[in-house]
């Protein structure tokens, strides 16, 4: 099996804001214990230099006017008009490259979709991309380009079909939008329902419009859902219905802003439940674009993905840190010194509400979609 892992090490040099959630630090930490666990020089594996996106690419979603604010915003300073776009908000800031962070990212993604469609590797990983929420003129949250939008929209050019499957805790709400009316792309989101999450969308009900009917499918689920959960409705909607679509190509986003201890969304899942998605998502996606996504609890991230990269490659990742990348990041999330969570408990009846409401929304998609 070959793989590609798309990297720069200029992610990290980019920041929006020492307030801001997002640090693209989590990038390196993802990438150095990668590193540290040797799985970066594998006889098929390539790590591949990520390159900025050309604008013509940019354009095939995003409008032009939108392009130039982001131009113009890339010295960090907030042109007159910008809000109207959605930057400058907490949520999406000016800060200096922001243009360049977005075209990096999703230059990345670009490449990852090249190299998977043209059969040089059969899955590429871009940990800097997954941005889902970025619309066609608009920043919305911490996304300004739609990295996934746009590596679909270069599939669809050389006449694919593609499955977008997204478990980040927010609905991909950009990439849903973006394909709405299309039965080119199937989207399929798990994810906290919007009732107590941005983006506050996503319900069992939004199954697509005109040809894009039942292709657009949204697994909403209720805060605290855990991996038994996660896994149960990923189960029972996501490989049946890629077998029917019967896609050309897979990419996935694979946020992990999902996990118990990430301090933005609500959601209960482990490294058990993250990992036999992963693997399920291999199982029927012989070429996959992989991309990141949310996260923020970097090291929780930086674990996460190490195991992604490590199902990606069908190699079991030692469950110990490597010692000399502990030296180097002393972080309280790598104390417990493991890369997988301790499992759970059970928790009991509250899950069985959570189970009764996750069953409900499997029995109306398996009714009026499949
Ligand atoms: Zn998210």
């Amino acid at each position: 099996m070959s793989t590609a892992f798309l990297y720069s090490d200029k992610f990290h040099r980019f920041d929006y804001g020492p307030s801001h959630p997002l640090k693209t630090f989590r990038l390196k930490l993802t990438y150095e214990l990668i590193k540290a666990y040797g799985l970066l020089s594998m006889p098929d594996t390539k790590l591949v230099e990520a390159v900025m996106a050309d604008e013509n690419d940019l354009v095939t979603f995003h409008d032009r006017e939108y392009i130039e604010i982001l131009k113009s915003a890339n010295k960090g300073v907030r042109a007159a008009g910008a809000g109207f776009y959605g930057l400058g908000s907490g949520d999406n800031p000016v800060f200096r490259g922001l243009f360049d962070w977005s075209r990096l990212v999703a230059g990345a993604s670009l490449q990852a979709a090249a190299m998977v469609d043209s059969g040089e590797v059969e899955t590429a990983f871009n940990i800097s991309g997954g941005l889902h929420h970025a619309m066609a003129s608009r920043a919305s949250g911490f996304c300004y380009l739609n990295d996934p939008v746009i590596a679909i929209m270069s599939l669809l050019k050389r006449g694919r079909r593609v499955a977008y499957i997204d478990i980040d805790a927010h609905h991909g709400d950009g990439v849903q939008d973006a394909f709405y009316t299309s039965n080119k792309v199937l989207t399929i989101s798990l994810h906290e329902t919007g009732r107590t999450l941005f983006p506050g969308t996503g319900f069992e009900y939004e199954t697509g419009e005109g040809e894009g009917q039942g292709y657009s499918v949204n697994v909403p689920l209720p805060p605290s859902a855990d991996d038994e959960v996660f896994v149960y409705a990923f189960s029972e909607i996501v490989p049946s219905f890629v077998e029917k679509f019967r896609p050309d190509i897979v990419v996935s986003q694979l946020g992990v802003d999902s996990f118990s201890t990430d301090p933005l969304a609500h959601l209960n899942y482990s490294s058990k439940g993250f990992c036999e998605v992963v693997k399920k998502i291999k199982e029927f996606s012989p070429k996959w674009v992989a991309l990141g996504g949310g996260g923020y609890d970097v090291a929780n991230v930086a674990k996460a993905w190490t195991l992604a990269w490590g199902i990606m490659n069908g190699v079991d990742v030692p469950d110990e840190i490597p010692s000399e990348f502990l030296a180097h990041y002393p972080m309280e999330g790598f104390q417990s010194g493991t890369l997988r969570d301790k499992d759970f408990t059970e928790r009991g009846e509250a899950n069985e509400v959570v189970r009764e409401e996750v069953e409900k929304v499997i029995t109306y998609l398996k009714e009026r979609v499949l």
